[in-house]
């Protein structure tokens, strides 16, 4: 069985041992009741708690934290997950190279792969910041991508809206379509994707007319114009405010014009954005970007967690868990560091810097918060290490006596029979981990020598 200092490790991870159904349950009354506050769809509420419940049932609660607190960091990470679309958004978040961060999010966001000039259609009831938000893209196309783009106002209802959009681009020195007055949305469409053609444009943004509500009238020009120019990315614009009118808006417009993605706009205002949510969950359809302010740079890439934080507001629980889990990281990442420095490596070693790397999903972040070896981690991305090697590898060790993994050398043919078939695998399989133990110990041995990890990381540096 496990032991001494493996034991008191996941003693400590344990905490207050596992999160019960009563915990879930009266942690979700206070979540539901978050989720409708920030007006997040009640079906969509109904659907997300169950699915929350199911995954939080049975789970650790780590150290200094209580099971409801537990329960409230789950949720949040199910939010960003399900407003992200990805699993696992913290991974994302440690991607802070110099690199990563000069590159443009907000147009990396849009699908821009067709012939040009590019269709990029813009749609949304109106007010919600169709037309601001169709002149922050051009600039930002334009100023980050070195994009030429062509805008151009299909809205024909209000006087004033072609103008409007004239003067944006005038302001952010990106070319618009030249009005004249009388033509139809659709001509006018097809006229801005001409000029495209013959002006050598990349992409040309679009901007639709919106109505104070739905109507059968608006869903066909739009649908219309959408057949016509067959864009390569439809956007629905929405107002972060819009509160429970979202579910109509997101799904009339999905179904009767389709759309690609989602832009959540005046997210610089104090709606909580539950919308966001609920047009996700609906539409199944990203959120893409998100308006910050009236200005033209006011415009980023949307963020996951920065919207969970607001639909939850919760901020205060998820931090402090997430402080909590890092100290226990830091704690056992530091007692590794000590042991590596020692020149000490043996299996127990390996079991517990495996089952952490597992439990963090995430080599790169084990590594992060050990001193000194931040710039190891381009050669521990080049290793490529997934979930399922991991897990047979514990397996494998998990089989051995203590004995044996404190002292490898001993493991002999008869003991490799035994293990593999212990761990349901094969005597090479056998072979292969502890032929790694021996590189990684052997490695420790020669950066003992080299002066422990910072010394070593110097070098390398
Ligand atoms: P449209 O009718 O959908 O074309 O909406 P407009 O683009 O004309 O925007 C309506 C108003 O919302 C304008 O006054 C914009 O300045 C403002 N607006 C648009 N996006 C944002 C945003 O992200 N934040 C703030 N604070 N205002 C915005
Ligand atoms: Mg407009």
């Amino acid at each position: 069985g496990l032991s001494g200092r493996l034991g008191d490790v996941l003693e400590k991870l344990r905490g207050k041992g596992s999160i019960t159904q009563d915990d879930v349950n009266a942690a979700m009354r206070e979540v539901r009741i978050a989720l409708l506050e920030a007006d997040v769809a009640l079906p969509v509420v109904k659907d997300f708690v169950n699915t929350v419940k199911e995954r939080a049932v049975g789970q650790e609660v780590i150290k200094s934290v209580t099971p409801g607190q537990m329960v409230i960091k789950i949720v949040h990470d199910a939010l960003v997950e399900m407003l992200s679309g990805r699993i696992g958004s913290q991974v994302e978040d440690e991607e802070d190279d110099a690199e990563a961060r000069k590159r443009d999010r907000v147009a990396e966001s849009l699908n821009l792969n067709a012939t040009p000039p590019v269709p990029i259609l813009m749609v949304g009831l109106q007010g919600s910041g169709k037309t601001t938000t169709s002149a922050k893209i051009g600039l930002r196309l334009k100023s980050a991508m070195r994009k030429k783009v062509l805008m151009a106002s299909l809205d024909v209802q209000r006087p004033a809206a072609q103008h409007q959009l004239a003067v944006l681009g005038e302001q952010t020195g990106v070319d618009t379509l030249p009005i004249i007055m009388g033509q139809q949305p659709v001509q006018i469409a097809r006229r801005a994707l001409d000029e495209g053609r013959k002006g050598g444009y990349d992409v040309v943004i679009l901007d639709t007319a919106g109505r104070l509500a739905i109507d059968e009238e608006l869903m066909e020009e739009v649908a219309e114009v959408r057949k016509v120019t067959n864009p390569a990315e439809t956007l629905l614009v929405t107002d972060a405010m819009i509160g429970q009118d979202a579910v109509t808006v997101a799904t009339e417009f999905n179904d009767k014009v389709g759309i690609s993605g989602i832009v959540l706009t005046r997210v610089d205002g104090d709606a909580r954005g539950g919308a966001a949510l609920s047009m996700r969950a609906i539409t199944g359809r990203p959120i893409k970007l998100m308006g910050v302010g009236e200005k033209m740079d006011a415009l980023e890439e949307f963020q996951a967690d920065r919207i969970a934080g607001r639909i939850l507001g919760m901020g205060d629980v998820v931090s402090l868990v997430e402080k909590a889990a890092q100290s226990i990281q830091m704690d056992e990442a530091e007692k590794i560091a000590r042991r590596m420095e020692k020149g000490k490596f043996d299996l127990e070693d390996l079991l517990s810097q495996l089952r952490q790397v597992r439990r963090m999903g995430d080599i790169k972040g084990l590594l992060g918060l050990m001193p000194g070896v931040a710039k190891m981690k381009k050669q521990i991305d080049a290793a490529n290490i997934d979930d399922s090697m991991i897990k047979r590898q514990e397996a494998v060790i998990l089989s051995m006596t203590l004995r044996e993994r404190r002292h490898p050398e001993i493991i002999k043919a008869s003991r490799k029979k035994r293990i593999a078939a212990g761990a349901g695998t094969t005597v090479p399989e056998v072979n292969k981990l502890l032929k790694q133990h021996q590189q990684m110990a052997m490695m420790m041995k020669k950066m003992k020598k080299m002066g422990g990890m910072k010394g070593m990381a110097e070098r390398m540096g």
